[in-house]
């Protein structure tokens, strides 16, 4: 008799079914390459099953190997399973954890717009070139002699203090930063002279004031100039009318009050019925009935001959206007301080 017990059929079975049990407690990788150690490796303990084959009889040597033998390959192909299963309970949860829900709404990347002043500026301009007025682009740094002498404003004339002037730094207060878009008129016309014009003039202009929700120190103006015979200031009272009827609408109604201008003669402020009160009076137009939108009068002789025409054969009218004050009327906007205050909260509301 061995000193081992004596392996029988039946001993296989209960053996594999303990092998089963582990298998099936058996979670995770580690567990797994454990359990087939113990069982189905090299010393594991269905393997070593064989090495009792020799206690056996000869003749149940067979049956007992090949029950073995069967025994091994069921829990090989159940350890296989397992482990497939393991993988795919991993790959499972990979998918789980890093999945991406394609039906979300995406980020949307940030899309730029045209900035409030560059909408309004546009759109005043596409009325006037409806009107048939080209576009003149002029420098923004400028002449003293053109920003104000050509412009009938001889040195120490008192409308020089009405505008303080950004300077540029060692030219002797010969080179600024235009206050206005007039200068431009004399580029103009010295480009065209003696040719008739019909122009108008966008940009910045530059003013040393302090900032405040009504001033800035840089906004934009558009100008307009008309040379040519026998223009009158009819002429301009219909363009006038003309840009009112398709900027603000049919039905709002112009007033010319006299005014004064160095660059033109006889000079004017014109006014347009406040779209919000017709003209009864409101807290837009603080109970005047009329919103005040631009200057404008017949060019100055002076300024025309400083152009290169002569005054005795040809006349014109100029206009300057706000497009920021405009658009800050029609929109409400209480604050110019918003325009260059860099906000997107503010320039998203536009375009
Ligand atoms: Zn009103």
């Amino acid at each position: 008799m061995g000193s081992e017990p004596i392996a029988t059929i039946a001993r296989i079975e209960m053996l594999r079914r303990e092998a089963e049990v582990a298998l099936d407690a058996a979670k995770g990788d580690a567990a797994l390459t454990a359990w087939k150690g113990e069982w189905l490796g090299k010393g594991g303990r269905i393997t070593s099953l064989l090495r009792s084959v020799g206690a056996l009889d000869a003749a149940d040597r067979p049956a007992f190997g090949a029950a073995v033998n069967a025994a091994s390959r069921t829990l090989e192909a159940a350890y296989e399973a397992a482990a497939s299963s393991r993988q795919a309970d991993a790959m499972a949860s990979a998918l789980a954890a890093e999945a991406i829900d394609v039906t979300l709404p995406g980020t949307p990347p940030p899309r730029g717009r045209l900035h409030p002043s560059t909408i309004i500026l546009r759109r005043m301009l596409d009325i006037f070139a409806e009107m048939g007025f080209q576009v003149f682009l002029s420098r923004e740094v400028e002449l003293d002699d053109v920003n104000f002498t050509l412009l009938n404003h001889p040195p120490h004339h008192p409308a020089r203090d009405m505008q303080d002037t950004f300077y540029i730094a060692g030219t002797n207060e010969q080179v600024l930063l235009r206050t206005h878009t007039s200068p431009g008129q004399i580029r103009a016309m010295g480009a065209y002279a003696p040719d008739p014009i019909r122009i108008v003039l966008p940009g910045m202009v530059y003013r040393n004031e302090k900032i405040t929700p009504r001033s800035e120190i840089q906004f934009t103006q558009v100008e307009g100039l008309a040379v040519g015979p026998h223009i009158t200031m009819a002429n301009l009272r219909g363009t006038i009318d003309g840009f009112v009827h398709r900027y603000y609408g049919p039905n709002r109604r112009t007033r010319f009050r006299t005014s004064y201008f160095p660059f033109t003669e006889p000079s004017a402020e014109v006014d347009v019925s406040c779209g919000l009160c017709d003209g009864a009076g409101c807290r837009l137009c603080k109970d005047a009935g009329w919103l005040e939108i631009l200057g404008c009068g017949m060019v100055h002789p002076n300024v025309l001959a400083n152009g290169g025409y002569d005054p005795a054969v040809v006349s014109g009218f100029a206009f300057g206007l706000g497009p920021m004050r405009a658009q800050m009327m029609a929109h409400g906007i209480d604050d110019i301080r918003h325009y260059w205050g860099n906000d997107v909260r503010f320039l998203e509301q536009f375009g």
